[in-house]
Formats: C-alpha cells, sequence, structure tokens
C-alpha cells in the first residue's frame, strides 16, 4: 500500500477518462453537457425534455461529532458510491463543493481523500467551475444595488441602522466580520456598519442550494429580507428589483457540475454551505439529477448528524421532496478516543477504555438518526493507526445497540475497501424507508427550538439573549414563524460549547441571535459563540502552499 502518498499525490496519479465518457456510462445525454474542459461538465438540466423520472434511492452519509481534521465523511461518500459500483449497482454520487476557507484554514479540502477523491481534486478544490464566484458576485451585487438605493435617495425608507444583508467573501478572514462602510463624505455612500460573512454562510448560497428551477430560483432571490424600514417593515430583494441581475448571474452556475471519482464512479459536485453556520447540503438539483440516471445516490451531508443530518431532515428533505432511504453514521476510533477525554496528541495510542467511554457520542447519534425514522449503518472508517482489537470493540458496542457496522477501509483501498458497507447499505435501502421529520411547521420558533435542542442536542433547555426575543417578535409580527429553523452551532460538541465531549447532558443552549432567511426559507438561529465569518489558525494551511515547475499545485493535503 502507498499509504504514505499525500491525497494530492494519489489524485496525480490516476487515470482520469473523459467526462463525455463517464456522462455516457451514466445514460447523460452529450447533448445536454457543457465542457469545462475535458474532466468537467455542468449538465444543462434546464434544456432537458421533462421525461418519465427515474427516482433512484438515498443514501445520506453523516457522522458523529469530528475531530478537527474530519472523520471522513466524503472520503465515505466517494469511496461508498464506488464500493456500490463494485457490486454492480447504478449509482451517483452528490457532494458539496469545497470552500476556499477551509483549505487554506486547517481542514484542508473536501473532494475525499486517498484511494476515495474526486477528481480534478486540485480543480474542484479551487475555483471549479466558477459557482462559488457566481454566488458571491450575486450576493455582493445585492448588496451594492441596496447601499447604491439608500445613497440614490432611499424611496423605500430603509433604515441603515436595521440593515441586516451583509456581504460575503470565499475566505476565512476575521478582519472584516465588523466593518464601517460609506466614509468619505457625501459623494461616498452612506456611512454605517456592516460585515462580510463567509460565502457559504450566504442566503444566497442556501438559495442556489434549494432552488428547484430558474422560477423558483428567481422567486427565492426576490424574497430575501435585506433590510427595515423606519417603521420596521421588511425590504426585499425584490422591492429592490434585484431578482433578475441576481438570476442571471446564477444562471449558469446553477447547472449540476459533472466529475468522477479515481475508479470512474459519477460524481455531482455542486453548491456548499457549511453545516455548522448553514444548512450543510449539495444543491437539491444536483441530488435530484442524480437520482434520474442512478438506482442509488450517495450524497453527504456536513459535520456531525446533530447537525448536516439534521438540516438534511427537516430542511432540503422538505424543499426537495426527497429523503433519505438509508443513513451511514462515520465514525473513527481517534474521534471516539477524543470524545473519551483523550488529548489531540495522544489520539495515536492505543486506549480502549476512552473508546468505550467515548462512544456514548457516537451512540447519540445512533439513536437521533432513529427519530427520524431511519436505521442507521456506522462505517467505521479505518486509519492505519488503528488496531484489530480498538476496531472490535467498537463492532461490538454498535451491535449492542442493534445497529449494523462496517469496516469501511476505502481511504486505503478504494471501492473494494468499502464491499461490506456496500451490502449493508443494499439491504437497508431495499426496504421501505419509514422517514419522517423531527417536527411540524406550525410549531413555534421557539419550540422548533427547544425540539431539536432536546431530542437532537440531548439539552435541558433553551435562552434567548435580549437581542434574539425581539427578532422572535418580529418574526411572528411578520408571519414568519412556519418556516424550519438552522442552528449555528459548533461542530465538536452535542451543545453549543465546543469543549464539551462526548455525550454531555444537563446543558441549556444559548441563542444569541435569530437570523430571518425568507428567501432560503428559513430562520438562523445563532446559538453560543459560532461566527459567521470564520478566522485562520495560528499555523493556516496555506503556508505549506506552492507550485511545482510542472504547474501543479504542492501541498494541497
Ligand atoms: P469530512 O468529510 O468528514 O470532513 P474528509 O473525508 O474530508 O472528512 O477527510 C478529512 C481528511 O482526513 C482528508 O484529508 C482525508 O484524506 C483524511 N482521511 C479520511 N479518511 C482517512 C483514513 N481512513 N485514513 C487516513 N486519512 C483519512
Amino acid at each position: 500500500q502507498q499509504l504514505e502518498m499525500t491525497d494530492l499525490a494519489i489524485a496525480g496519479r490516476a487515470t482520469l477518462k473523459p467526462i463525455v465518457e463517464i456522462a455516457s456510462a451514466a445514460g447523460i445525454d452529450e447533448d445536454d453537457l457543457e465542457l469545462y474542459g475535458k474532466y468537467k461538465a455542468k449538465v444543462d438540466v434546464f434544456r432537458k425534455k421533462a421525461g418519465e423520472a427515474n427516482q433512484g434511492k438515498i443514501v445520506l452519509v453523516t457522522a458523529m461529532s469530528p475531530t478537527p481534521a474530519g472523520e471522513g465523511k466524503s472520503t465515505t461518500t466517494v469511496g461508498l458510491g464506488d464500493a456500490l459500483a463494485l457490486e454492480g449497482q447504478r449509482v451517483v454520487i452528490a457532494l458539496r463543493e469545497p470552500s476556499l476557507g477551509p483549505i487554506f484554514g486547517i481542514k484542508g479540502g473536501a473532494a475525499g481523500g486517498g484511494y476515495a477523491q474526486v477528481l480534478p481534486m486540485e480543480d474542484i478544490n479551487m475555483h471549479f467551475t466558477g459557482d462559488f464566484h457566481a454566488i458571491t458576485s450575486a450576493h455582493n451585487l445585492l448588496a451594492a444595488l441596496m447601499d447604491n438605493h439608500i445613497h440614490q435617495g432611499n424611496a423605500l425608507n430603509i433604515d441603515p441602522r436595521r440593515i441586516q444583508f451583509r456581504r460575503v467573501m470565499d475566505m476565512n478572514d476575521r478582519a472584516l466580520r465588523d466593518v464601517v462602510i460609506g466614509l468619505g463624505g457625501p459623494t461616498e455612500g452612506v456611512p454605517r456598519e456592516s460585515g462580510f460573512d463567509i460565502t457559504v454562510a450566504s442566503e444566497v448560497m442556501a438559495i442556489f442550494c434549494l432552488a428547484t428551477s430558474i422560477d423558483d430560483l428567481r422567486e427565492r432571490l426576490s424574497k430575501i429580507t435585506v433590510a427595515y424600514t423606519y417603521d420596521r417593515k421588511p425590504v426585499t430583494a425584490g422591492d429592490l428589483n434585484a431578482q433578475g441581475s441576481m438570476t442571471m448571474l446564477l444562471k449558469d452556475a446553477l447547472k449540476p457540475n459533472l466529475v468522477q471519482t479515481i475508479q470512474g464512479t459519477p460524481a455531482f459536485v455542486h453548491g456548499g454551505p457549511f453545516a455548522n453556520i448553514a444548512h450543510g447540503c449539495n444543491s437539491i438539483l444536483a441530488t435530484n439529477t442524480a437520482r434520474e440516471y442512478a438506482d442509488i445516490v450517495v450524497t453527504e451531508a456536513g459535520f456531525g448528524a446533530d447537525l448536516g443530518a439534521e438540516k438534511f431532515m427537516n430542511i432540503k428533505s422538505r424543499f426537495g421532496g426527497l429523503g433519505p432511504d438509508a443513513a451511514v453514521v462515520v465514525a473513527t476510533i481517534r474521534a471516539l478516543k477524543m470524545h473519551g477525554g483523550v488529548p489531540k496528541t495522544e489520539l495515536g495510542q492505543a486506549n480502549a477504555q476512552a473508546i468505550r467511554n467515548g462512544f456514548a457520542n457516537l451512540k447519540r447519534h445512533i439513536g437521533n438518526i432513529r427519530k427520524f425514522g431511519i436505521e442507521p449503518i456506522v462505517a467505521l472508517n479505518r486509519f492505519t493507526s488503528d488496531t484489530d482489537e480498538e476496531l472490535a470493540i467498537v463492532e461490538e458496542l454498535v451491535r449492542a445497540e442493534g445497529a449494523e457496522v462496517a469496516i469501511a477501509n476505502m481511504w486505503a483501498e478504494g471501492g473494494e475497501g468499502g464491499r461490506d458497507l456496500a451490502r449493508k447499505v443494499i439491504q437497508a435501502v431495499e426496504k421501505p424507508s419509514n422517514f419522517h421529520h423531527l417536527y411540524d411547521l406550525d410549531l413555534s420558533i421557539e419550540d422548533k427550538i427547544a425540539t431539536i435542542v432536546k431530542e437532537i442536542y440531548g439539552g435541558s433547555g433553551v435562552e434567548f439573549s435580549a437581542a434574539a426575543k425581539k427578532r422572535l417578535e418580529e418574526i411572528n409580527d411578520n408571519g414568519w414563524s412556519n418556516m424550519p429553523v438552522c442552528m449555528a452551532k459548533t461542530q465538536y460538541s452535542f451543545s453549543d460549547d465546543a469543549a464539551k465531549l462526548g455525550a454531555p447532558t444537563d446543558f441549556t443552549i444559548s441563542i444569541r441571535d435569530l437570523q430571518v432567511r425568507t428567501g432560503a426559507g428559513f430562520i438562523v438561529a445563532i446559538t453560543g459563540a459560532i461566527m459567521t465569518m470564520p478566522g485562520l489558525p495560528k499555523e493556516p494551511a496555506a503556508l505549506r502552499m506552492d507550485v511545482g515547475d510542472d504547474g501543479k499545485a504542492i501541498g494541497l493535503f
């Protein structure tokens, strides 16, 4: 095994097939492809005539609460797709597009790892087909139109102190969290406080991922609440007449991107909201397009199942009219040890007791998936440092919970390493799905949040700040309380305190603020100290990156 090789080196040695071949093998008409070079294509889903649409089953890949390095959900999603293909299934993978923030921070890319990657990984991780650029531009166009409207006389009576729409960029840049704009005198705009969020937290990103057609996209964009008037009435993008130009900027981006895995399995990589500060799932258009060409679609929701999976089940599935037929929960020995109290520097050492203690975290995630009517399968993502004894402990603990478990070795072996997992997944999707949402939309926003906190996080209650209480009043007064809730919470803990590992109990969740996303169609609840613009760590991964004489990336993990 060439386990010393980096993801980048493994990707560099893979032989890619022309994307037209991948498409044709999947049954995608060449006329529907828009090529971006030889190995990437957009599929023009708007050109295609509506036919008798196939509805492939959906396998949702999620995880236990992760370590900062990630537990291998993308790796498992890609590898499971490859393994299902080896088992003779017609399979298409659907993943999110990576953000530049984590790439240059600590976490690295999001194109899978080892022998379970989507290619071309350099492109996918950087710029790709320009979707993030388009989303960032459409978002900032609306911000520019709004500030210009105020500058040009403010016919809509926007109160500059009550503007909620900020600007975005795809970078971890804490210096832009809070800024003052419009300085310089009467010709330079109206001075006010504002700030930047990372693009993956943008409402335009969320809309992009939830839209089901161009019309739906335009309609949702027009419903974005940007600000309030002096008499506290909401002002929308539609009031500014911004929806047409924003839709125009997004029209090509909205077509799902087709690429391939190292093994040649087709994969859509499209849209990329984070799961801690946004809803964490690839686009509905990509998932639904994948379903048309596959009997099984493997898709991922970000971070732990308390975040991405909860939002997949309560937000994406509602708007997309889809639900998972099976769920895979990725676990690793290192995360179990971390939740069992082992410091980050000692995760490589054998420690059976810590694994048993840390299992509390995985156990709660298993129980949570069952609350949606889905029987989870645990994929134990194998690292070279894991011993057979350690893996056996986890298998025994999972089986004691009555759940299926498979050792997943796709990072080292590609699809071959996931045969057992694939067979268990095939069995699971053959059973009828009892999927249901966790809460009804008729519940108040407070009750929806309380349901998530109690049922999914295991907390005892919710505290609203004074600011959040004011927001609640606004939400009720404007008739917005029937929307689902998108929790913004740390991914490291079930609680809103990143340091509370394992399966904490008796904690309350503090709601610092509520943000109204009338275009996306949800209310964001900001908990604890979570930031919608991340910062870089002391030693950013960017410091190790360069380009070689061959024009290829170096140090892209
Ligand atoms: P997630 O999607 O859960 O955030 P990724 O699949 O992106 O996690 O994996 C995070 C990092 O961990 C990647 O760099 C990947 O190569 C690495 N990784 C994943 N699985 C393994 C494994 N079994 N052994 C070693 N490294 C792994």
